[in-house]
């Protein structure tokens, strides 16, 4: 924020607001310095937070504007926690060693900027120094051969080197001597490197590259090489930091510490640098920055187990997810198969319904119904009387009944045998039918070779002319009947016929067949009709 106002101030001073070429310039000139900052300045400087002076430092005004005139220094760094650590994510580096710096230089007037070697080796790193292509090289431990090649700044971190193995081996190391009896191995160019070929015969010493070191690390766990040595502190926190967790270190050697310092590469406005470094180093206190630093096991263990549990928690989610959605998955086809299965025995309910349905008005009807000519039987007779019968009490309204007989039909079944009488008895219902048509009246076989006509609303002569009707249609039909004294079906007909309100309606029926007796004896083929 403070940077911004200060460029608006000089915006303001250099009257570029009012002009907006200028200023469409400008704003281009700082979106591109915004948008590079970063990558000039990867580090993470938490010095100013971190460090302390326990004295005043006297730099002379001669080197600070020498300082602050020199062009900005090469600075190369090593993954090497808690003294400088690469931070993938944000892509700074930070620690100890970057607090410290970035504490001197700032207080220096020094600029500097960060040469992007993540690919190189140390060694290479160091020689990029040494031959003037990078100016700093942090952090790193003084040997006699590079003190001759370029310039150490006193030390600001003190670690060791230990002896790494697989967990579990059991073999005693007690010190370095012991290291002479087994594969041993080693970063290329690290300090330590002359004094282990001391000890350890050339054949059993593995030199590693070290970018990462994993290289040294793989190599312990495949069993390539027995034990490695490598520095104490670098190796805690890689240890968590890619989860070596199958090594340890089981010997420190407390006999070879190490100073790490920054390397220079030679030359005299270097010497001045070195200088007012080792001034600052001299008065600092720098125990918070490595608290704030040195925490990477604990750091790592935590991230470690935090990712653990989420892992577990994924797998466990992921496990439960599947089979939630598997127990719903059988439980739908289950619901399913159980929805068609009733839909299946809901049909079949259906269907049997109707069956029962149709079976029922099929035994209502034949309850009503005469089996041989389909004509109303005796019992719907009755009803109908009784109703008809009811009805004409109420209105006054004539009701008349006719009784037909068929004459000498014993003859026909005598002759013709009982299956052509039959089919005599459905002629007659025809006739019967289509000859007392209103939808009021009612045809109705009382039994054997008689059948009933129940006409409401009908006067005797409208009965008598409907009886004569049916007498004479059937007559019609000419019916052979040899036996018979006309050799043809005939019918008598009897009617009974009430329009007050005296007569019962058992009255009627038996008038009627009185009437049928009367015309019987007077000849058959006719009609005898009486009005109650
Ligand atoms: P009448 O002129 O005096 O009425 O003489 P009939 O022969 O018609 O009278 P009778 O009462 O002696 O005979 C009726 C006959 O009708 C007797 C019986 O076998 C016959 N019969 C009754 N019901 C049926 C039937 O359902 N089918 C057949 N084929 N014959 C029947
Ligand atoms: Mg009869
Ligand atoms: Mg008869």
């Amino acid at each position: 924020m403070a940077e911004l106002q200060r460029c608006a101030h000089a915006l303001l001073r250099q009257g570029v607001l009012c002009d907006p070429g200028r200023l469409w310039r400008a704003l281009c000139v700082a979106w591109c310095a915004w948008c590079l900052a970063p990558l000039a300045l990867a580090l993470g400087c938490e010095g100013e937070r971190h460090i302390h002076l326990t004295r005043p430092v006297e730099v002379s005004a001669q080197d600070l504007a020498e300082f602050r005139a020199m062009t900005p220094l090469r600075v190369l760094s090593v993954d090497a926690p808690p003294m400088a650590r690469y931070d993938g994510d944000r892509d700074i580096y930070a620690g100890v060693g970057i607090d410290v710096w970035c504490f001197i230089a700032g207080r220096l007037g020094l600029r500097y900027e960060v040469v992007p070697g993540r690919d190189l080796t140390v060694a290479q790193k160091i020689l990029q120094v040494q031959e003037g292509q990078a100016d700093v090289f942090m952090p790193l431990s003084l040997q006699s051969e590079r003190a001759q090649r370029g310039l150490f700044t006193q030390p600001f971190y003190e670690s060791y080197y230990a002896v790494i193995a697989r967990k579990g081996w059991r073999q005693p190391v007690r010190g370095l001597a012991d290291l002479a009896q087994y594969r041993v191995g080693v970063v290329r160019g690290v300090s330590l490197e002359p004094l282990l070929k001391e000890v350890v015969p050339a054949h059993q010493l593995v030199s590693f590259d070290q970018k990462g070191s994993e290289g040294l690390f793989l190599a312990l766990r495949d069993g390539s090489i027995d034990l490695a040595v490598f520095n104490k502190s670098i190796f805690a926190e890689k240890r968590y930091e890619h989860e070596y967790f199958d090594l340890e270190d089981i010997l420190t050697l407390y006999g070879s510490p190490r100073g790490y310092r920054f390397y220079f590469s030679p030359s005299p406005q270097h010497e001045r640098v070195v200088a007012a470094f080792d001034r600052y180093l001299a008065a600092m206190d720098i125990a918070e920055s490595v608290a704030a630093h040195e925490y990477g096991e604990r750091q790592f263990l935590e991230r470690y187990v935090a990712q653990r549990g989420q892992r577990i928690f994924l797998q466990v989610a992921s496990v439960a997810a599947v089979v939630v959605a598997l127990v719903l998955y059988l439980a739908l086809r289950r619901y399913r198969k159980l929805v068609r299965l009733l839909e299946g025995s809901n049909r079949q309910i259906r269907q049997q319904q109707q069956a029962l349905q149709a079976a029922n008005q099929e035994l209502e009807r034949q309850s009503h119904t005469d089996g041989l000519t389909g004509l109303a039987n005796r019992r719907e007779l009755d009803q109908a009387l009784r109703r008809e019968h009811a009805r004409q009490q109420r209105t006054g309204a004539p009701l008349s009944l006719l009784m037909v007989d068929v004459d000498h039909f014993k003859c026909v079944n005598d002759h013709y045998g009982h299956a052509m009488g039959d089919d005599y008895l459905r002629a007659i219902a025809r006739v019967l039918r289509t000859t007392v048509a209103r939808p009021t009246d009612l045809v109705a076989r009382y039994g054997g070779e008689e059948f009933v006509c129940l006409l409401p609303d009908t006067a005797a002569a409208d009965a008598f002319t409907v009886a004569e009707r049916i007498r004479q249609a059937v007559a019609d039909l000419a019916l052979p009947n040899v036996l018979a004294a006309v050799p043809h079906l005939t019918l008598s007909i009897g009617i009974a016929t009430t329009a007050g309100t005296d007569a019962k309606a058992q009255q009627l029926l038996a008038q009627a067949d009185a009437q049928l007796y009367a015309a019987k004896h007077a000849g058959r083929d006719r009609v005898h009709a009486v009005v109650l």
